[in-house]
């Protein structure tokens, strides 16, 4: 039995012992932080995670927010919301700036020679000081009562963020900024619009971490060893389900009108289950 739907196994992978440098994007190093055996499976033998279905609003109001702050970097003006919280900055011009927002194809890039990983990351934005110290941006929105909090991954982020900007040779500022718009979601009624109240959250970044985890990553590429796993429910659910069909298929049928026979090929046919 094949996989249904459009799921696909990815054929590009990674080849031990290749020599052609590697290029890994910044949410797989995310993928490998958040469970190395997924990563794995992903990179090694192309089977990744379901795509998710793209969060349109978010995309849309990404892409608003991307205009408001283009308009400010062509007249070389603070946007309203760095003046409301006392930012002495503006948005930073450079004829890679496109490049580097395109987080499908391109992205800034480095490619790290110990490990010959080429690591990539899409930034939203990019703002620069009176001092030439380059601030990373990025834009986030959401809907919530609660006080925001920023998530591990967004921090880590950020991060990735910071460092392939220093390793592209600029100077980077440690602190790292979210734009963070709110949907307003207690107002009396929609009306046709939704209402976003927006916030600055500044990050104090910390890329220590990243040499390190290429060193792990690259580790992982090259064994044969299948990694520890992170913390979800999915891998005892798919040993549960995997169990279950086994055991089921290996059952004798009875075909009408014949005598008994065994599933001889039950093992191959759930092997995509583990
Ligand atoms: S624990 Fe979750 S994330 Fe890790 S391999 Fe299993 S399914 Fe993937």
């Amino acid at each position: 039995m094949g996989f249904g739907g459009r799921y696909k196994v990815r054929s590009r992978v990674y080849e031990p012992g290749g020599k052609t440098p590697y290029r890994i994007s910044r949410s797989k190093i995310d993928l490998f932080q958040e469970c190395p055996r997924c990563f794995w499976l992903d990179q090694r033998f192309g089977v990744g995670r379901p795509d998710m279905p793209a969060f349109s609003l978010n995309v849309a109001v990404d892409e608003l927010l991307k205009r408001e702050f283009d308009v400010h970097r062509v007249n070389g003006t603070p946007h309203p919301l760095m003046k409301a919280y006392g930012l002495d900055a503006v948005p930073f011009s450079h004829t890679k700036l496109e490049l580097w927002r395109d987080a499908l194809r391109n992205g800034i890039e480095y490619l790290h020679p110990e490990t010959n990983l080429s690591v990539r990351g899409g930034i939203d934005d990019v703002w620069v000081t009176p001092q030439n110290e380059l601030l990373i941006v990025d834009y986030k929105a959401t809907s919530k009562r609660k006080e925001i909090e920023l998530y591990d991954h967004y921090k880590r982020q950020v991060e990735v963020y910071q460092w392939l900007f220093r390793k592209n040779g600029f100077k980077v500022s440690d602190t790292a900024y979210f734009v963070y718009v709110n949907g307003n979601a207690g107002a009396p009624a929609f009306d046709g619009k939704l209402e976003f109240d927006a916030e600055l959250i500044a990050h104090k970044g910390d890329d220590s971490w990243i040499e390190g985890t290429l060193r792990k990553i690259k580790d992982v590429l090259e064994g044969d060893d299948i990694p520890a796993v992170g913390e979800c429910d999915y891998c005892p659910y798919r040993e549960a389900a995997g169990k279950t069909l086994y055991a089921k298929m290996k059952k004798p049928k009875k075909l009408p009108g014949s005598k008994m026979i065994k599933h001889e090929k039950a093992s191959e046919s759930t092997g995509s289950l583990f």
